[in-house]
């Protein structure tokens, strides 16, 4: 979940898995996240619904222990 400020600058982001605070300095989150955001379509249950989730590093771990296939993963030619 994504709090923002005046002149929309990120002030704060909490995890959806554990409802911690993630650390956001001058805008910017200063730790591992994965943010979702997802526009479901005419063939989901939730056509027109648009969802948004963000997980700490830990929550996220945590859910890719638990799928049945694990994620694929594959290393950054280039650091962004
Ligand atoms: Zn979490």
């Amino acid at each position: 979940m994504r709090r923002y400020g005046h002149g929309g600058r990120l002030e704060t982001v909490i995890c959806n898995g554990c409802g911690k605070k993630l650390v956001v300095e001058e805008g910017i989150v200063r730790e591992g996240l994965l943010s979702i955001d997802h526009a479901w379509d005419f063939f989901s249950e939730k056509d027109g619904e648009i969802h948004h989730l963000d997980l700490c590093e830990a929550c996220y771990d945590r859910l890719a222990n638990e799928l049945a296939i694990p994620v694929e993963v594959e290393e950054q030619t280039e650091l962004l």
